[in-house]
């Protein structure tokens, strides 16, 4: 175990030619996630389908504060595929702008709310093919929604969950569709609709990029990454216990 606070880790051989990791490994990986986090839930703030739709479309390299900052103004207005038609694009570009790609957003929420009125009877549906048809949405996105609305045991990869599973040795996967492949084959069945929100917790508060907090971490002990960090002495002293904070982008940043 390398020891000492630095200001950047990389990921290099994380997982990359290590073995299968054991069932019984994965198990108990998820079990201390899970008992960290017993009700992991997206952060993104909605009160519908079609709210979280919208959230998880706005969320595209931006952070969960910024969107939930943004649909707290949208959403007091246009709550619905109705209302954010006549909203218009300039409407709810109004209402969006502190948020990154604004424009391009604003055109996919309202020609994809368009065509929930018109295809779906203004409701969000159940089905990967009918989500993926949707401007603005992808893979990810339509993930995040068949899981966080549905209950569906998917698993969107988005930059945390791609680096999280690799740097554990979940997956050696170097795209973010085969750490997925590799997520539903190994995740328990009992964990497969929270996996997605455990991962993101742990890789945005925790597991974190640059500076991942190995000495407090639950599964450090089943974790494979060869270059564990040690707790920074003067911090600990302090009182220091988490720097955490939505300081990445979350649900469709590209990993
Ligand atoms: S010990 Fe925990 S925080 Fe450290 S790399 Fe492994 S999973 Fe991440």
């Amino acid at each position: 175990m390398a020891g000492g606070p630095r200001d950047t880790v990389t990921d290099a051989g994380a997982g990359a030619a290590a073995p299968r990791m054991s069932a019984m490994r994965v198990q108990r990986i998820f079990d201390a996630l899970g008992a960290a986090n017993p009700a992991p839930a997206t952060e993104l703030e909605h009160s519908s389908p079609y709210t979280l739709l919208v959230a998880v479309v706005l969320s595209a390299q931006a952070t969960d504060a910024g969107v939930n900052r943004a649909t707290s103004r949208l959403f007091a207005v246009a709550d619905t595929p109705e209302k954010m038609v006549a909203l218009g694009v300039e409407g709810i570009a109004a209402h969006i702008r502190t948020i990154g790609l604004w424009r391009a957003k604003a055109a996919n929420v309202w020609a994809l709310s368009r065509l929930l009125l018109e295809r779906h009877g203004g409701e969000v549906p159940r089905d990967r093919a009918s989500l993926e048809a949707l401007p603005g949405v992808g893979r990810k996105t339509a993930n995040v929604v068949l899981n966080e609305a549905f209950g569906e045991p998917t698993l969107a990869v988005d930059t945390h969950v791609f680096r999280v599973a690799r740097r554990i040795g979940l997956s050696a996967g170097r795209t973010p569709e085969a750490v997925e492949r590799d997520l539903l084959a190994r995740v328990p069945k009992r964990w497969a609709r929270a996996a997605h929100h455990l991962l993101i917790l742990h890789g945005r508060y925790l597991c974190k990029a640059r500076a991942p907090e190995c000495w407090r971490c639950p599964i450090a002990r089943d974790c494979r990454f060869p270059d564990k960090r040690t707790a920074p002495a003067a911090r600990v002293k302090r009182g220091f216990r988490n720097s955490g904070g939505d300081s990445e982008p979350s649900q469709e940043e590209a990993p």
